[in-house]
């Protein structure tokens, strides 16, 4: 009887070792911005207490409705993976006491979890590279978070596919006070609404703005403007944040109708947003949300921060061929060992080689066989040259046009690579 052979999850990939070179890429992008911009990592579990994500994304969102995994452990606790990191991020620095009285610039990097309908740039375990900063208001650290955000894009050659979408939700209270105004609106159209929007009207009314559906969007033309609720103190701020970007060479678009699927944001939010992916057009998205901390027990404390999704980044890199080839490095030394003989001296010869020379790729052929199949592996490799143990002889063959044969003792040999390397 034959088994079936277990498949991968729906909406969760593999990154196999051909495409693994491109995820160090960025990640090694990502770690040296961050480096550049002195903020520090945090990590925290892929698992919370469902309560968490409830209590901060909001219940009536999307990925609260209708996204999380949840289930019940062992003990009748109710778990979820995460969606997202900034409700764990938070969580994780107000229970270890990062957040009294101070100010934390921080990232993470990772998988999140959410049950989409998977397709090109959406799935259901994928990655977030992500950077929150608490304990500043003001337009200055909201600057600097997009300015980070633009450096990455610059360094990756992304910069002249991305647009920056920006736009204010003012204080909790204007957006109360807007959300009440836009509901009062859309009630008398209730019957021209779309489902999804009707039952909008009693949860989430600002997201009925994100709509795609085209009578609604006609609806929300005569519709109160979210501007017109925003005090003078957070235009003030929202303006001189325009005038730092501008000032900084970011160009932007002030999207009027951009208020984010999750309920803590408030003052201001950001997108970025391409052309090149299809649907999936937000790569990067963030904003202020100086109600989360104190939502979560915590002291008042403002923040404000981003997550940028990896794969649709990753997707971007690649379409647009912006990996340099020289990051799939092959390897430099192949170690052919014929004869039981020379296996245990052609180890030791590799261990002493790596340690003399840690730059190199040296790769020992583990699985025996007669040399000219080795050496057959060797060219697959596309090593630079190879060692071949025989006969008590070490012979270096160089692999390229020349295809020189030398025979040379251990140390010999080891000088002779770092000549050839460097
Ligand atoms: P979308 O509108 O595409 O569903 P979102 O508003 O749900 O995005 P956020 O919660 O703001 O997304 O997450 C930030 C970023 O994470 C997104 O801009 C996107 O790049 C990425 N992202 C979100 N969900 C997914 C997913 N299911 N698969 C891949 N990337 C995702
Ligand atoms: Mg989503």
């Amino acid at each position: 009887m034959s088994k079936a052979k277990i498949q991968a999850i729906r909406g969760m990939n593999d990154v196999l070792p051909n495409q693994s070179p491109h995820w160090q890429y960025l990640e090694q992008h990502i770690r040296q911005l961050m480096e550049t911009y002195a903020y520090q990592e945090i990590r925290f579990p892929v698992l919370e207490q469902t309560q968490l994500f409830k209590r901060s994304i909001g219940d009536a969102t999307d990925i609260v409705e209708k996204e999380m995994y949840t289930f019940e452990d062992r003990n009748g606790d109710s778990l979820s993976l995460r969606p997202e990191g900034t409700a764990s991020c938070v969580r994780a620095a107000e229970q270890h006491g990062l957040l009294y009285n101070q100010i934390q610039k921080l990232w993470y990097m990772g998988p999140m979890y959410r049950h989409e309908r998977p397709q090109k740039g959406r799935y259901r375990q994928f990655h977030q590279f992500g950077v929150e900063a608490f304990g500043m208001s003001g337009s200055t650290i909201e600057s600097e978070v997009i300015l980070l955000s633009a450096a990455l894009w610059k360094n990756l050659g992304l910069s002249q596919y991305l647009t920056l979408e920006i736009n204010n939700l003012g204080t909790p209270a204007n957006r109360i006070a807007y959300s009440e105004a836009l509901r009062t609106y859309l009630l008398g159209f209730k019957s021209v609404l779309d489902e999804d929007s009707q039952r909008r009207l009693d949860t989430n009314v600002l997201r009925i703005l994100d709509s795609k559906n085209l009578e609604t969007q006609t609806l929300l033309e005569n519709a109160p403007v979210l501007e017109d609720f925003i005090d003078a103190n957070s235009h003030a701020e929202f303006e001189k944040l325009l005038l730092m970007l501008t000032d900084a060479g970011i160009k932007y678009k002030h999207n009027s109708r951009l208020v984010r699927g999750l309920d803590y944001y408030n003052g201001m939010v950001f997108e970025w947003t391409t052309e090149e992916l299809g649907a999936q057009a937000t790569v990067c998205a963030g904003g202020r949300y100086d109600g989360l901390v104190k939502q979560l027990g915590g002291g008042d404390t403002p923040a404000v921060g981003f997550a940028m999704g990896m794969e649709r980044v990753l997707l971007m890199l690649d379409e647009l061929g912006r990996i340099p080839d020289a990051i799939s490095r092959s390897v430099d030394i192949f170690i052919a060992l014929i004869g039981d003989e020379n296996q245990e001296k052609g180890l030791l010869l590799a261990e002493n080689i790596r340690q003399a020379l840690p730059s190199l790729r040296v790769l020992t052929h583990c699985g025996g066989g007669k040399y000219n199949s080795q050496l057959k592996k060797a060219y697959a490799s596309e090593a630079h040259c190879v060692l071949v143990l025989e006969d008590d002889e070490v012979k270096l063959k160089m692999l390229d046009d020349e295809a020189k044969t030398e025979v040379l003792d251990c140390q010999g040999i080891i000088s002779k690579l770092g000549n050839i390397f460097t």
